[in-house]
């Protein structure tokens, strides 16, 4: 049998648990007691966004009921967001679990990405532009918070 390269235990040094912490800088949608919402560094379309439950869990295996929902609530107010801003119905959501789908932050997160599956850029790949970045949070937060 194949040995895979599989991180099952959470790590309190990954990079969102470090943004959990304040301890690295973010762009930030939204926040509640359960959940915060980021712009994604490397967006596979424009307006990516990243929400994350305050929870450890490595992937969906880990995640708890009220995470999970709060995480889904989170993500709906995230999308209604994208659709007003970018002015398209078309938002994809995505969730990669283990290494072998290709998650590479072992911290649980859903990605809110509004594209098309058919136009889709590749996965963490191009680092955008930080105040792009900025400019588009402060947009989805406007809308969150209206
Ligand atoms: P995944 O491969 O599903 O675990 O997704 C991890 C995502 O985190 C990728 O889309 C990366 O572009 C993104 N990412 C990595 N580092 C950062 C960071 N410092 N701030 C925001 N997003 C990040």
């Amino acid at each position: 049998m194949t040995e895979l390269n599989q991180q099952t235990t959470y790590d309190d040094n990954n990079i969102f648990a470090k943004m959990l912490d304040g301890d690295i800088p973010y762009h930030k949608v939204y926040e509640d007691d359960k959940t915060f919402a980021f712009m994604d560094i490397m967006p596979q379309a424009e307006g990516h966004v990243l929400v994350i439950p305050k929870q450890k869990a490595v992937d969906l295996a880990d995640l708890e009921p009220e995470y999970a929902a709060a995480v889904l609530m989170t993500s709906k107010k995230v999308m209604q967001a994208q659709r007003q801003v970018f002015e398209r119905e078309g938002v994809i959501q995505m969730q990669l679990n283990g290494s072998q789908a290709g998650q590479t932050v072992f911290h649980y997160h859903v990605h809110l990405i509004p594209s098309s599956i058919h136009e889709l850029g590749r996965h963490a790949v191009t680092q955008a532009d930080s105040n792009d970045l900025a400019n588009i949070a402060q947009k989805l937060a406007a809308v969150i918070d209206a």
